[in-house]
């Protein structure tokens, strides 16, 4: 059968352009092996990890990593039959031939409430990353004050949900003002827009959290978070997931010295990933199916149609375009 991929024409120079991409058409041999499946994808997933991901072994011509969403078309594996709903690693394909170490997670027993799509965020790697970061990471506490930096993204906006329902006041950034309403409607205490509140950064973070910061959510990192770090309060816990705000650049962001606001207020920072936390997988898709059904959680994403446009919501996710988890239905 035929299949299109979208390859790496050209290494990224800074921010990733439209021209750095290109669609390759390839022949999948529909004859299987055991232990092999046939996949048609569903939806694809962009995610700033793509971006981060260059240099690290990462090169022209490659297939662009990600996850996708795929249903099983003819299978030689028990387990995966035609029409199993899985979310695969297998990078920017509309199709192709994959095995069971592709398999990122079954995704049969989504609510009715939610798209099929919600499979790559409220329980893709979105949905599972904010329950990792509050949960397990920086254990947040009924009462608490927590702040999250990227606030109306695919983590962000999970994290968001998760901290209210656990009884926290929640707050956080975002960079624009439409984002800063989505927030307000769901759930957050307060945000604010950090590019407009660049040269007032402290008034913002004390305007929001007055009585200071026991947990972050750490999503964008720089000098950004270096300024949050100076608002919390002593023992708070910090959560490093990402650090969107340096993917782009072309040279090392240099950000102001951490150490003393660390010592003297006892913080405790803890990067933390995803993909180490695999047996934590079924717990979490536990929990955030449970709230959904009990209505306390919603799917929210950004749907771009057509696998042509998977690079231009990339790139828009980089931008800062998506309000939810961005993701391109086929
Ligand atoms: P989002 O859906 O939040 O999309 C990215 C957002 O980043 C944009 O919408 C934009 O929002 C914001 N952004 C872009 N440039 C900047 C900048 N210079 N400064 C601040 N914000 C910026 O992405 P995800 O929710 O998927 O990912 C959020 C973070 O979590 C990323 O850092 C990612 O790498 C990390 N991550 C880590 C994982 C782990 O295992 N540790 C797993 C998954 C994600 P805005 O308009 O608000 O600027």
């Amino acid at each position: 059968m035929k299949c299109k991929k979208i390859v790496l024409k050209q290494m990224y120079n800074g921010f990733p352009k439209k021209s750095d991409f290109e669609i390759v058409e390839e022949d999948v041999a529909e004859d299987l092996q055991n232990g092999e499946f046939l996949y048609e994808s569903l939806a694809i997933s962009v995610d700033p990890y793509i971006r981060s991901l260059v240099g690290a072994g990462y090169k022209r011509g490659d297939t662009v990593i990600g996850s996708v969403l795929v249903r099983v078309t003819k299978s030689k594996i028990e387990k995966f039959q035609k029409g199993k709903l899985l979310v695969l690693n297998c990078g920017w394909r509309n199709g192709g031939k994959a095995k069971e170490s592709d398999v990122f997670f079954v995704r049969d027993d989504m609510p009715a409430l939610v798209p099929e799509t919600a499979g790559l965020g409220l329980y893709g790697i979105a949905g599972l990353t904010a329950w990792i970061g509050w949960i397990l990471v920086c254990k947040i506490k009924k009462g608490e004050t927590i702040f999250i930096s990227g606030a109306a993204g695919a983590v962000g906006n999970v994290a968001a949900q998760i901290g209210k329902i656990k009884g926290c006041t929640v707050v956080g950034s975002c960079g624009t003002d439409e984002k800063v309403e989505f927030c307000k409607n769901i759930g957050y205490y307060a945000a604010f827009n950090y590019k407009k509140e660049s040269g007032s950064l402290d008034a913002a973070i004390k305007r929001v959290a007055p009585k200071g910061i026991d947990c972050y959510f750490d999503n964008v990192g720089g000098s950004f978070s270096s300024t949050i770090l100076r608002h919390m309060n002593s023992g708070g816990r910090v959560g490093v997931c990402g650090s969107i705000s340096a993917y782009n650049e072309t040279t090392p962001v240099l950000a102001p010295i951490l150490q003393p606001t660390i010592g003297k207020n006892e913080l405790i920072l803890q990067g933390f990933r995803l993909r180490s936390h695999v047996s934590n997988y079924r717990e979490a898709y536990e929990d955030l199916k449970k709230w959904t059904i009990e209505g306390k959680m919603k799917n929210y994403e950004k749907v771009t149609k057509g696998f042509e446009n998977v690079p231009d919501a990339f790139i828009d996710m980089l931008r800062g375009g998506n309000v939810g988890k961005a993701v391109v239905r086929l």
